[in-house]
């Protein structure tokens, strides 16, 4: 292939992370990014499929910063990517059992700080059910309530983002997978694509559980396996409508490993417990009704309605996941080179701010000089692996 173009920035990957990291960096001053996508934007990866849920609430207290930063942009949509993003606000409640009730309390003191007192607290079980009468709390010692987390939906905030890029000038070309990372001397000169070459000082490889292929030349590896997430979804009038008999939060219980949202007024949306890791490259498996049976009755501990309502739809999808599950992010390898990817089942909440803290990096000049450093983004490098130090929560749970 004999064409060739140029750039300033190529961004792979146009999932939620790099659509939002492509509109970042042209509004914040690169005049020629473009953006490469395998497929169509937010159609073919962990963003095509991906529950949405929003919360602030995490055993990581740098994964809370992340979310804590987000939150405003995701309430502030319209006037800060343009378009709507789905935001809805149900409320958010994480459960716990008694052996972590302390746990919860210092993970929402953690995000009470980060994100202000007014929007979290720990409440206890009987308020909570106030609060949601379509609950079951048996079990349930502590409960941390969010009045502003619910979910939003992740294929039209990755489009919004897209249309918002567009707009800055962003060139998105979609159906254009790139090969190789393209380098000269020790920096990156551009990538190989399946339509040509682009030449551009600046790759930032947002690939979600496609991973490093592109620069593996490079000898940058990054430890991502594409792991299957399911999730399904039940008819339920009232799931989603204040003060209704059955209605219930976006919700995450520690002592069923469940989670689930209302969907619209009526639905339910639940989550299937992954399974095995999976080859990229190869559809993913519909969820079977096993893996159905089994998530249903962890939820109908909580939501009883749900023991008859009616299934109206599942949907499976990889994401990438890392041993410490959590992202990588940051520099790497020959300068010029950025990672934004492995986001482990949970990158949609955080998009916002991982986008704004890498363009800004990236913009500064340290993803070419490689010494970084945004300090929220300080603890996602790729080094910690080599180094032995993956990410550990400081107040963990039974299953975060
Ligand atoms: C079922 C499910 C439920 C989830 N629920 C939640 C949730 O409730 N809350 C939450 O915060 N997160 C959730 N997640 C996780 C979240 O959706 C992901 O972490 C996030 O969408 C990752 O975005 P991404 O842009 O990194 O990856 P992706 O969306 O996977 O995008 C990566 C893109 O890169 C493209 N690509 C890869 N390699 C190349 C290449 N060489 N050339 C060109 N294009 C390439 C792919 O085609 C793909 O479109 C869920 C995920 C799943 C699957």
């Amino acid at each position: 292939m004999s064409r060739s173009a140029a750039a300033d920035a190529v961004v792979v990957g146009g999932g939620v992370v790099g659509a939002a990291l492509a509109h970042r960096l042209a509004w914040a001053g690169l005049e020629r990014v473009v953006l490469c996508e395998q497929a169509r934007v937010a159609a073919h990866g962990a963003t095509s499929r991906s529950g949405g849920l929003i919360r602030l609430h995490h055993t990581v207290h740098s994964d809370t910063e992340l979310t804590a930063r987000s939150l405003p942009v995701f309430e502030q949509w319209a006037d800060v990517v343009g378009g709507d993003c789905g935001y809805r606000r149900t409320g958010f409640l994480q459960l716990v059992g008694p052996r972590y009730a302390e746990a919860l309390a210092a993970n929402t003191a953690a995000a009470a700080a980060a994100a202000g007192p007014r929007r979290t607290e720990v409440i206890d079980p009987a308020e909570a059910r106030r609060l949601y009468p379509g609950l079951a709390l048996d079990g349930v010692a502590a409960a941390a309530f969010e009045p502003d987390g619910g979910y939003a939906d992740p294929v039209r905030a990755a489009t919004a983002w897209a249309d918002a890029a567009r707009r800055q000038g962003v060139e998105i070309h979609e159906g254009v997978r790139v090969h190789e990372v393209l380098t000269s001397g020790d920096r990156v000169a551009g990538v190989e694509t399946t339509t040509g070459r682009i030449s551009a000082p600046l790759v930032v490889l947002a690939s979600g559980a496609w991973g490093d292929a592109p620069a593996a030349r490079l000898g940058v590896r990054v430890p991502v396996t594409a792991r299957r997430i399911g999730l399904a979804q039940a008819h339920l009038p009232g799931a989603g409508r204040r003060g209704a008999d059955v209605s219930v939060p976006t919700c995450i219980d520690d002592t069923t490993g469940s989670y689930f949202r209302p969907e619209g007024a009526d639905r339910l949306f639940f989550g299937v417990p992954s399974h095995p890791d999976v080859a990229i490259g190869h559809d993913v498996a519909p969820l079977t009704p096993d893996e159905l049976s089994s998530a249903l009755a962890a939820i109908a501990r909580r939501v009883p309605a749900v023991a008859s309502a009616p299934l109206t739809g599942t949907r499976a999808g990889l994401d990438g996941y890392t041993p410490d599950k959590r992202p990588v992010i940051g520099p790497a390898g020959p300068d010029g080179l950025y990672l934004a990817l492995g986001f482990s089942g949970g990158g949609f909440k955080m998009a916002p701010a991982v986008a704004e803290l890498a363009a800004a990096e990236i913009l500064d000049g340290q993803a070419v000089t490689g010494k970084a450093e945004q300090p929220l983004l300080a603890p996602y490098r790729l080094e910690r692996f080599a180094e032995g130090r993956g990410i550990v929560p400081e107040a963990p749970y039974a299953q975060m």
